[in-house]
Protein backbone atom coordinates (compact mmCIF):
# COMPACT_ATOMS: atom_id res chain seq x y z
CA UNK A 1 0.00 0.00 0.00
CA UNK A 2 1.49 3.46 -1.10
CA UNK A 3 1.26 5.69 2.07
CA UNK A 4 2.05 9.08 0.20
CA UNK A 5 -0.85 9.10 -1.96
CA UNK A 6 -3.48 11.39 -0.31
CA UNK A 7 -6.63 10.07 0.40
CA UNK A 8 -8.91 11.58 -2.68
CA UNK A 9 -12.44 12.05 -1.11
CA UNK A 10 -14.89 9.19 -3.07
CA UNK A 11 -18.68 8.67 -1.91
CA UNK A 12 -21.07 5.93 -1.23
CA UNK A 13 -22.98 4.28 -4.05
CA UNK A 14 -25.89 6.22 -4.85
CA UNK A 15 -24.26 9.27 -3.65
CA UNK A 16 -22.27 12.55 -5.14
CA UNK A 17 -19.82 15.00 -3.22
CA UNK A 18 -21.59 18.12 -3.41
CA UNK A 19 -20.36 21.52 -2.10
CA UNK A 20 -22.14 22.57 1.35
CA UNK A 21 -22.20 26.08 3.11
CA UNK A 22 -21.19 25.26 6.55
CA UNK A 23 -21.41 27.33 9.76
CA UNK A 24 -23.03 30.44 9.97
CA UNK A 25 -24.38 33.45 8.25
CA UNK A 26 -21.47 34.87 9.75
CA UNK A 27 -18.70 32.84 9.46
CA UNK A 28 -19.19 30.25 6.96
CA UNK A 29 -17.29 27.96 4.89
CA UNK A 30 -17.77 25.49 1.32
CA UNK A 31 -17.12 22.15 2.38
CA UNK A 32 -17.92 18.89 0.17
CA UNK A 33 -20.69 17.03 1.88
CA UNK A 34 -21.96 13.32 0.84
CA UNK A 35 -25.55 13.92 -0.90
CA UNK A 36 -28.14 11.24 -2.25
CA UNK A 37 -27.76 11.34 -6.32
CA UNK A 38 -31.99 12.47 -5.56
CA UNK A 39 -31.32 15.06 -3.51
CA UNK A 40 -33.03 18.57 -4.65
CA UNK A 41 -31.53 20.47 -2.04
CA UNK A 42 -29.18 23.27 -2.75
CA UNK A 43 -26.53 22.86 0.05
CA UNK A 44 -25.09 25.84 -0.41
CA UNK A 45 -28.55 28.58 -0.22
CA UNK A 46 -27.91 29.39 2.89
CA UNK A 47 -24.85 28.20 5.90
CA UNK A 48 -26.01 25.54 7.81
CA UNK A 49 -24.01 23.89 11.29
CA UNK A 50 -22.97 20.10 9.55
CA UNK A 51 -25.20 18.51 12.20
CA UNK A 52 -28.58 20.34 10.68
CA UNK A 53 -27.81 19.09 7.01
CA UNK A 54 -31.37 17.43 5.64
CA UNK A 55 -31.25 15.64 2.08
CA UNK A 56 -34.29 15.76 0.59
CA UNK A 57 -36.18 14.41 -2.53
CA UNK A 58 -38.27 16.77 -4.90
CA UNK A 59 -42.14 16.11 -3.48
CA UNK A 60 -44.63 13.88 -4.84
CA UNK A 61 -47.97 16.15 -4.19
CA UNK A 62 -51.78 15.48 -4.86
CA UNK A 63 -54.50 18.33 -4.99
CA UNK A 64 -57.93 18.44 -4.64
CA UNK A 65 -60.37 20.70 -6.71
CA UNK A 66 -63.74 21.70 -6.50
CA UNK A 67 -66.51 22.65 -9.02
CA UNK A 68 -67.19 24.83 -6.44
CA UNK A 69 -63.77 25.59 -5.58
CA UNK A 70 -61.87 24.92 -9.54
CA UNK A 71 -58.15 26.06 -8.52
CA UNK A 72 -58.65 23.61 -5.86
CA UNK A 73 -55.72 23.45 -2.63
CA UNK A 74 -52.89 20.89 -2.09
CA UNK A 75 -53.98 18.36 -0.22
CA UNK A 76 -50.66 16.12 0.53
CA UNK A 77 -47.14 15.48 -0.72
CA UNK A 78 -44.33 13.20 0.07
CA UNK A 79 -40.71 13.31 -0.40
CA UNK A 80 -37.75 11.27 0.77
CA UNK A 81 -35.39 12.26 3.38
CA UNK A 82 -31.87 11.69 5.27
CA UNK A 83 -31.04 13.59 8.47
CA UNK A 84 -27.11 12.14 8.23
CA UNK A 85 -26.95 13.71 11.76
CA UNK A 86 -30.56 12.74 13.93
CA UNK A 87 -30.39 11.22 17.21
CA UNK A 88 -33.46 8.90 15.76
CA UNK A 89 -31.97 5.86 13.64
CA UNK A 90 -35.26 5.90 11.57
CA UNK A 91 -34.51 9.36 10.79
CA UNK A 92 -31.03 8.67 9.72
CA UNK A 93 -31.73 5.88 7.23
CA UNK A 94 -34.09 7.16 4.24
CA UNK A 95 -37.64 7.76 4.70
CA UNK A 96 -40.27 9.47 3.58
CA UNK A 97 -41.77 12.42 4.88
CA UNK A 98 -45.78 13.01 4.38
CA UNK A 99 -47.06 15.87 4.36
CA UNK A 100 -50.97 16.61 5.20
CA UNK A 101 -51.53 19.59 7.50
CA UNK A 102 -48.68 21.75 9.25
CA UNK A 103 -45.26 19.04 10.07
CA UNK A 104 -44.71 16.48 8.11
CA UNK A 105 -45.18 12.71 9.32
CA UNK A 106 -42.15 10.75 8.79
CA UNK A 107 -42.94 6.50 7.71
CA UNK A 108 -40.37 3.81 7.25
CA UNK A 109 -40.47 2.23 3.99
CA UNK A 110 -42.39 -0.22 5.03
CA UNK A 111 -45.25 2.08 6.73
CA UNK A 112 -45.19 4.12 3.59
CA UNK A 113 -46.11 0.97 1.64
CA UNK A 114 -48.85 0.14 3.68
CA UNK A 115 -50.21 3.76 3.51
CA UNK A 116 -49.45 3.74 -0.21
CA UNK A 117 -52.14 0.49 0.01
CA UNK A 118 -54.45 2.21 1.63
CA UNK A 119 -55.08 5.36 -0.91
CA UNK A 120 -55.25 2.38 -3.43
CA UNK A 121 -58.43 1.38 -1.60
CA UNK A 122 -59.48 4.75 -1.20
CA UNK A 123 -58.90 5.41 -4.74
CA UNK A 124 -60.95 2.57 -5.60
CA UNK A 125 -63.91 3.25 -3.32
CA UNK A 126 -63.72 7.18 -4.47
CA UNK A 127 -63.92 5.51 -8.09
CA UNK A 128 -67.39 3.08 -6.72
CA UNK A 129 -68.80 6.36 -5.25
CA UNK A 130 -68.32 8.13 -8.86
CA UNK A 131 -69.83 5.52 -10.44
CA UNK A 132 -72.93 5.36 -8.50
CA UNK A 133 -73.15 9.16 -8.90
CA UNK A 134 -73.11 8.89 -12.69
CA UNK A 135 -75.60 5.67 -12.85
CA UNK A 136 -78.03 7.85 -9.95
CA UNK A 137 -77.91 11.15 -12.15
CA UNK A 138 -78.32 9.13 -15.75
CA UNK A 139 -81.26 7.17 -13.93
CA UNK A 140 -82.80 10.51 -12.99
CA UNK A 141 -82.76 11.63 -16.34
CA UNK A 142 -84.31 8.86 -17.78
CA UNK A 143 -87.42 9.20 -15.03
CA UNK A 144 -87.46 12.95 -15.65
CA UNK A 145 -87.36 12.43 -19.52
ZN1 LIG B 1 -28.37 16.60 -0.27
Amino acid sequence: MNTNVATFPASKPGHRLVPALIGTRKSARVAPIECPSWCVEDHLASPMQFEDIIHTSASEDVGISSFLKPDGSLLMYAMLQVDPASDDQRLRQAHIGIEAGDMPEYHTPEMAEAFADDLIAFALQLRGLARTARLHNQHAAEVAA
